[in-house]
């Protein structure tokens, strides 16, 4: 639960004054529904209000606050023109101007021969300084009230500054004395103060340099969440490893089957891995291990013959891919090496129903199937293992971090679990997804791999698209047509897809197939099975197909708005083509003009295939406004921490959490206490359930 303490903060942001329900939508898309994710949204900018000068001393563009004495007001003559202002000084006169104002109320705020400080914006209009709406008008005996220096928010359409500013201060008001988490001495060497002191200072620059990633008040918040990140894995970690373990050590006569019947030999990193694995398997201890690999590098081999092992050793193994489409596809490339090996497998999802569901089912309970592939469905409780020793979790990207440390922790009693991603990580990222989980990597494709020749076209230029695609399908090409990622909704992103289905449809005629989200997995799947065999040429698809699809015999991708993109999802698309002997093309469409890092991610992509170093490199460009990826990816997104910026942070954070998880493991302790608090305030509330007293 919750320690009270935090309540305020994790109360519903329209709680907090000038926050109504029209606001509150916008907040929440901006920043999130809750108190506490005001305080996390940190200012961007500043606006400096110092500079104090004469009237005859403003310069144009200026912000400037100046005291001057109130003069004429001239209202207009027609209400499309601005109510004017005179006021001055002993140096000289200017105007302050209003459009759309209320005579009224601007008598009573700049009354005729009263001293006012008015703050704002200077312009020059036919030689003559000027401001327009000024952002404070104030009493000199109220000097106090007027802020010199301005945070300024990241905002959305229709969400003032100021109301940003007025919930950030009072959320600010809110903050609990909360027990210091970190290591004072830590704290001491790095000039780092106290969390609420940290948190207020962030939200009150006083130069640029304190809104940089690196300002001591900014490094403090960011190393609270990275440690309440590492600490989070660290604590699910901690608990597998308790979980009793088994010795799984088979002896290699199905294995030797497979390999035999394989029409190739395994690469140095396939056996590497395999062999980090199969001694994983034979230790006592539980095996969480990440096997890491570029797309069409070979995982599944590999994940076969360690399944094998445990299969070998009189066990059962599972394998869980996160769509219906990868499930069947696992099914169908294991079926024949399993048929060769003597070993019953099985196909779980949510399609397999009624009697064929019960027996399978039954069949998993008694042991009968060797190895069950399926979709979530394996981890539902009516799937009842007779021994399961070896779990793989195929292409978790697809999963939240979340969802997977749960899901790995309920795999059973000594149960070994394999996490595979197709999406190569860089090592900081690794860390803060997957903790200190042991890691092997694919570094190395299988041989004969052919490069995809990779170009970038306007999209203006789709008439020339569809004429290469007419010659290509002369040549039995098989097209992927990706179409563009509109927003997070299968809805709007089905539509797109539609669009362009009937239009390359009106062309091409019924060689043209379509797969979305938004269709029923039969249908997905009937589709699918037509473009493999070769009655659709061309399939236009939003991004289900990006994970995992295989066809080897398609040859062309097509990306429509490609700029729309993550630098790892046109790597993972791209990725479906150049599977099969043919030679192999990816189409960037990109709408001009483009932005600068998408032409750095466009020209990326022209440049390598490397997966590992796209991943570098979609780091590095990932600023923060850049959301999409991120989301798509699965990977935990930081509030504060800028990891591209902060892996020394991280790689401490990651220290840290070690240390006090080794001596503290309940976090019992004060410090371990006062951690239980950080846990909450980042929401990693999942972690506290694994603690004996959470
Ligand atoms: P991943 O899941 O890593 O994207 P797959 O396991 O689907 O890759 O393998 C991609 C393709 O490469 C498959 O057709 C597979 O049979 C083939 N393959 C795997 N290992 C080798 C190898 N050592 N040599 C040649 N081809 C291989
Ligand atoms: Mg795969």
């Amino acid at each position: 639960m919750r320690p009270d303490i935090l309540f305020p903060l994790f109360a519903p942001a329209r709680t907090l004054p000038g926050i109504g329900p029209r606001l509150e939508k916008l907040v929440e898309k901006l920043a999130g529904n809750k108190v506490v994710d005001l305080l996390w949204h940190l200012p961007s900018g500043l606006i400096d209000r110092r500079s104090r000068p004469k009237i005859a001393e403003v310069r144009d563009g200026e912000i400037a606050t100046i005291e001057a004495t109130v003069g004429l007001h001239v209202a207009p003559r027609n209400s499309r023109l601005p109510y004017r202002v005179h006021v001055s000084d002993d140096t000289g006169e200017m105007q302050i101007v209003f459009f759309n104002a209320r005579p009224d109320h601007l008598l009573k705020t700049l009354p005729e021969g009263a001293r006012r400080i008015l703050s704002g914006r200077i312009e020059f209009y036919q030689g003559q300084p000027q401001l327009t709406h000024p952002d404070h008008i104030v009493r000199p005996e109220d000097m106090a009230a007027l802020p010199l220096l301005e945070p300024v928010y990241p905002l959305t359409a229709g969400l003032p500054l100021k109301a940003v500013q007025k919930a950030a201060r009072a959320a600010l008001k809110l903050l609990p004395e909360l027990p210091e988490w970190q290591d004072p001495h830590w704290l001491k060497a790095r000039g780092w103060q106290a969390w609420h002191t940290s948190l207020r200072a962030a939200h009150a620059p006083q130069s640029l340099a304190d809104l940089e990633t690196g300002a001591p008040a900014r490094a403090r918040l960011a190393y609270d969440e990275l440690l309440a990140n590492q600490l989070a894995l660290g604590l699910v970690r901690l608990r597998m490893r308790r979980l009793p373990g088994r010795t799984v050590t088979g002896d290699g006569r199905m294995r030797r089957k497979v390999i035999d019947a394989l029409p190739f030999a395994l690469t140095n990193a396939q056996t590497r891995a395999l062999e980090e694995i199969l001694s994983d398997m034979k230790s006592p201890h539980r095996m969480l291990r990440l096997l890491q690999g570029d797309v069409g590098s070979g995982k599944t081999v590999v994940a076969l013959l360690a399944m094998l092992n445990a299969v070998e050793a009189g066990f059962q193994a599972a394998m869980m891919a996160p769509t219906e489409i990868l499930a069947r596809q696992h099914h169908a490339t294991l079926a024949p090496l399993c048929a060769a090996a003597g070993v019953r497998l099985e196909l779980l999802t949510g399609r397999e129903k009624g009697s064929r569901r019960a027996e399978i089912l039954a069949a998993v309970a008694s042991g009968e199937v060797d190895i069950l592939v399926g979709t979530h469905a394996l981890f539902q409780e009516e799937v009842e293992f007779r021994a399961l020793a070896f779990a793989v979790v195929d292409e978790q990207h697809r999963f939240g971090v979340h969802q997977r440390l749960m899901l790995t922790a309920k795999g059973g009693v000594g149960t070994d679990v394999l996490v595979m991603t197709a999406t190569p990580i860089p090592r900081t990222l690794t860390l803060t997804a997957y903790g200190d989980m042991d890691v092997s990597r694919l570094d190395e494709k299988p041989p004969g791999r052919k490069p995809v020749d990779t170009r970038a076209l306007p999209l203006d230029r789709l008439d020339e698209v569809v004429e290469s695609l007419r010659r290509a399908l002369t040549k039995s090409a098989q097209i992927y047509w990706v179409c563009p990622l509109v927003e997070e909704s299968d809805e709007v992103d089905a539509a797109a897809a539609e669009e362009r289905h009937k239009h390359l449809q009106s062309i091409f005629g019924d060689i043209v197939g379509l797969v979305h989200g938004r269709m029923k997995a039969s249908e997905k799947d009937s589709v699918m099975a037509r473009f493999e065999a070769g009655d659709i040429r061309i399939l236009v698809a939003t991004t289900v197909i990006e994970v995992g699809v295989n066809v080897p015999s398609a040859t062309v991708m097509v990306i429509e708005h490609a700029e729309r993109f993550g630098l790892a999802q046109l790597h993972q698309l791209r990725g479906r083509v150049g599977r099969g002997d043919d030679k192999s093309s990816c189409l960037l469409l990109y709408q001009a003009p483009l932005g600068e890092t998408a032409a750095a991610r466009i020209r990326i992509m022209r440049e390598t295939e490397d997966g590992f170093r796209i991943a570098e490199e979609d780091l590095r460009l990932r600023g923060s406004g850049e959301l999409l990826g991120t989301r798509q990816s699965g990977l935990p997104s930081f509030r504060i921490a800028r990891i591209e910026e902060q892996a020394e942070l991280l790689s401490a954070a990651y220290d840290d959490a070690r240390l006090v998880l080794n001596a503290d493991p309940e976090l019992e302790a004060p410090r371990g206490r006062a951690l239980r608090t950080l846990l909450y305030l980042f929401e990693r509330d999942e972690a506290i359930r694994y603690l004996r007293s959470g």
